[in-house]
């Protein structure tokens, strides 16, 4: 019998837009002969919405300009998680019934979707899901765990200041001071726990520092200012849980002064290169330094390593690693898959296959 996946896609964060755009590539090329595809949208406020399949669906408004938000709808069937008693039910008109699925795949990034919450739920209710675990996915959305993990493993990565703002009144000279006193402009600051560059800015004054910080403890209290470093961009896929693969790396080329939304989603004037250019000894190094980071982090599934190739010195910092990156089909991830030998359907395939293995060898 066909195995029941239920995709999520929209979320509560500042990436709804963008899992949107994933979800629409990934259901478009679920293959049904081998699933059946049932699709659950989560609004903006949290709630889960279900589809009994994909055909309910418009996705073609997910593309293109301008994106739309997924709206609550509130005749919808909702989905209610059931910890302990076999996981997931459909509420319709007042009926509650049991919903069989037997693997979730959460197209979602960001807060909530990416970061360990909704896989701890996932895990409560004993329902194998695609991707990252609760540590790794948390780990990994939170840059400043992630960098003193990096740093503990000896891995190099650009110098940086972590700290803490109180949104509503941010004591926004002595983080300025703090800042001043162990880095030089410019400078990057960013919302710890975020992703798409959503709330990061360049900074390369004091100005812009308090305005750059004020900007990114909207989004979140915890904030990351980093040293600009002048360097490539280079990217990585890991894919699998036990024997994880990786991909030929990618470089990105942004068009704005950094790889920001805009340009990562609207602008379309960003390039990537897959493969990168680059040496064979410097592929072999970014592709080890891939897999440490992941396995530091002891993800499953999959995630993006994104690294800088310094300009000047050659050497190669981590930046961040993704659990759940963009994955429309030109998105960097399903497209470094596809330029090592996995096109965007079997990668599919094979992340499902992944999530149900790790389900039969615990159980
Ligand atoms: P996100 O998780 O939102 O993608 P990143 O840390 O990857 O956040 O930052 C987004 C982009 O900002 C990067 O792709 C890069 O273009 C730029 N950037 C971030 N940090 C630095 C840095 N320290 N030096 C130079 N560019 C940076
Ligand atoms: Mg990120
Ligand atoms: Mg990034």
């Amino acid at each position: 019998t066909k195995k029941r996946v239920l995709v999520l896609f929209g979320g509560a964060s500042s990436e709804h837009e963008v899992s949107l755009m994933s979800a629409a590539s990934v259901l478009r090329a679920m293959d049904h002969s081998r699933y059946e595809v049932l699709a659950a949208g989560i609004t903006p406020e949290g709630l889960f919405e279900y589809y009994e399949d994909q055909a309910g669906i418009n996705t073609n408004h997910w593309e293109g300009f301008p994106y739309r938000r997924f709206v609550h709808d509130p005749r919808r069937p909702r989905l209610l998680f059931s910890p302990g008693d076999g996981g997931v039910y459909l509420q319709n008109e007042g009926l509650v019934q049991p919903l069989t699925v037997d693997v979730i795949f959460p197209v979602l990034h960001g807060p909530f979707g990416e970061d360990g919450r909704l896989q701890g739920l996932l895990e409560m209710c004993g329902i194998p899901y695609v991707g990252a675990g609760v540590l790794s996915s948390a780990v990994a959305m939170d840059k400043g765990i992630a960098k003193r993990l990096f740093h503990q493993a000896g891995i190099p990565q650009t110098l940086h200041v972590e700290m803490r703002l109180d949104p509503r009144q941010p004591a926004i000279h002595e983080a300025v001071n703090l800042v001043e006193g162990r880095l030089d402009y410019p400078v990057f600051v960013k919302p710890a726990n975020l992703g798409s560059s959503v709330g990061i800015s360049k900074a390369v004054s004091r100005d812009e520092l308090e305005n750059a910080l004020r900007l990114a403890a909207a989004y979140d209290p915890k904030v990351l200012v980093e040293q600009a470093v002048d360097a490539r961009e280079i990217e990585c896929a890991v894919l699998g849980s036990r024997n994880p693969v990786v991909s030929v790396p990618a470089e990105v080329l942004p068009s704005h002064d950094f790889y920001d939304y805009e340009d990562k989603y609207f602008s379309g004037t960003s390039q990537t290169q897959v493969p990168a250019n680059l040496t064979p000894e410097m592929t072999e190094r970014v592709q080890q330094m891939a897999l440490q980071v992941y396995q530091l982090l002891e993800c499953e599934g999959l995630a993006r390593v994104d690294l800088f190739l310094e300009r000047n010195t050659d050497r190669l910092l981590v930046n961040e690693i993704n659990t759940m990156p963009g994955f429309t089909h030109i998105s960097l991830y399903p497209k470094m898959c596809e330029a090592s030998g996995i096109p965007y359907s079997q990668l599919i395939h094979r992340l499902i296959e992944d999530a149900l293995e790790k389900e039969s060898a615990v159980a």
